[in-house]
């Protein structure tokens, strides 16, 4: 655990998350500030610091985060019409917490993919 790292917080029950889906090596809760009906966070448990680390440090875990992120989305009622998942990746990515986590975002269509300002 980092102890300077907001979501190992949430995984060590320091700071408080509504908590949607767990297994014994993910956890999944609802984004503080959801931009869309459904949006919610699906972590690794350990700290990596990205998608690219956590796959390069233990493709095992990575499938884990991806079939509680599909899990997540089924026990939301998401997968019949489709959501989005997405992993922020680094400063050009929009990643402001540098442990990993896919967004599970859904619940009503989501307009384009990527909007460039
Ligand atoms: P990123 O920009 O790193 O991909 O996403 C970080 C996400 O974490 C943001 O969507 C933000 O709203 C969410 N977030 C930041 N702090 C907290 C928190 O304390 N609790 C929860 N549940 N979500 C948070
Ligand atoms: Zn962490």
């Amino acid at each position: 655990m980092d102890n300077d790292c907001l979501f190992c917080r949430i995984v060590a029950g320091e700071i408080p998350a509504t908590v949607v889906y767990e297994t014994e090596t993910t956890l999944a809760f609802r984004d503080i500030d959801p931009k869309a009906p459904v949006h919610i966070l699906v972590i690794p448990r350990a700290h990596h610091a990205d998608v690219a680390a956590l796959a390069a440090a233990d493709p095992a875990l990575a499938a884990d985060v991806l079939a509680a992120a599909g899990a997540v989305a089924e026990a939301e009622g998401l997968s019949a019409d489709g959501y989005r998942l997405i992993f922020n990746t680094g400063r050009f990515g929009g990643q402001e917490v540098f442990h990993v986590h896919g967004h599970v975002v859904g619940g009503s269509p989501l307009g384009p993919m990527l909007s460039i300002a």
